[in-house]
C-alpha cells in the first residue's frame, strides 16, 4: 500500500516536471509574443572596479540584444514585432553554484538542479515581475583573470550564467556571450569544435557560400567567432557582425522543416 503510494507520488512529480518543461518549451518557441528576458548582474570577483562597472550599467548597454533578435527573426519571416524584451534587474548578492570544468554527467545533472533552485529564488525581486528567462551575468575585472570561466545556458529551467568583463570596451562582446547562452535556453546547440573553438563548417559560418570563403566578415551566433582563415578565428566586436544561421533558426523554431 505505502509502496504504491510512494511510487504514485514519484510518478506525479515526474509528470509535473515533464509538463512544466513542455510548457516552457511551447512558451519560448512559439514566437507569437514578446519573450521577457531578465538580466541579473553580479560581481564575479568582488573587486571595486567590477562593482563600479555594475553600478554604471543601464538598459542602453543591452539595447543591442533586442535589436539583434528583431533584425534576425524578421529576416526569417517571424512576424512578432519585438521577439525579445530585455529587463535589467538590480544587482544580486548571491552567486550561482559553480560548475567545475571536469564535472561528469551526474555532477552536471545535480548542478543543473541546484542552478534552477538558485534561479527561482534569485529572480524574485520585490515590485518586479519575474522574467520568463533568467540570465545571471557575473562581471570580472579583466586584470584579475587570464581567461573567463565557461558560460552556460540551460533549456531545462530557462536559466543562463554568463561570465563577462567589467570594461566598457567589452560591452559588445559581452552581449554576444549573453545572446549565445540565451539561444541555448531556447534550444540552440553549439556550432564550434569543443577543443579549439573553431567554427564548424558549414553550420558555424555566417556565409558558408562565400567565395573566397575567408575571411568571413560575420560570425554565426552559436559558433561565436568568425573564421579569418582556415586556422584563425576571432569574436567580432559586437552583435552587428553576428547572424543566426539556418541550423540555429531551425533549432529555435524560427523556421520549420
Ligand atoms: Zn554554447
Amino acid at each position: 500500500m505505502w509502496r504504491n503510494i510512494r511510487i504514485l507520488s514519484l510518478l506525479l512529480v515526474l509528470a509535473g516536471v515533464a509538463i512544466h518543461a513542455w510548457l516552457d518549451r511551447v512558451a519560448t518557441q512559439s514566437w507569437k509574443q514578446t519573450l521577457w528576458v531578465g538580466l541579473f548582474p553580479l560581481s564575479g570577483d568582488g573587486t571595486a572596479s567590477a562593482q563600479r562597472y555594475i553600478e554604471g550599467l543601464t538598459l542602453r548597454d543591452f539595447a543591442g540584444i533586442e535589436a539583434f533578435f528583431a533584425r534576425e527573426a524578421h529576416r526569417y519571416g517571424v512576424s512578432v514585432e519585438q521577439p525579445v524584451h530585455v529587463e535589467l534587474y538590480p544587482q544580486g548578492s548571491q552567486l550561482p553554484p559553480p560548475l567545475p570544468p571536469d564535472t561528469g554527467p551526474l555532477g552536471t545533472a545535480w548542478w543543473s538542479l541546484r542552478m534552477r533552485w538558485f534561479a527561482a529564488h534569485a529572480a524574485q525581486v520585490p515590485g518586479r515581475a519575474p522574467p520568463r528567462i533568467r540570465i545571471f551575468v557575473l562581471y570580472h575585472d579583466p586584470s584579475t583573470l587570464d581567461s573567463v570561466p565557461d558560460s552556460h545556458g540551460l533549456q531545462k529551467g530557462l536559466v543562463g550564467v554568463v561570465h563577462a568583463f567589467a570594461q566598457p570596451g567589452m560591452a559588445g562582446s559581452n552581449n554576444i556571450v549573453i545572446v549565445h547562452e540565451l539561444m541555448h535556453t531556447l534550444g540552440a546547440s553549439d556550432k564550434y569544435a569543443p577543443g579549439s573553438g573553431e567554427p564548424l563548417y558549414p553550420i558555424g559560418f555566417a556565409d558558408p557560400g562565400r567565395r573566397p570563403l575567408y575571411p568571413q566578415t560575420e560570425a554565426e551566433i552559436m559558433a561565436g567567432r568568425r573564421a579569418l582563415s582556415a586556422h584563425e578565428f576571432e569574436m567580432p566586436p559586437g552583435l552587428r557582425d553576428v547572424v543566426v544561421g539556418p541550423a540555429t533558426a531551425l533549432e529555435i523554431h524560427w523556421t520549420h522543416p
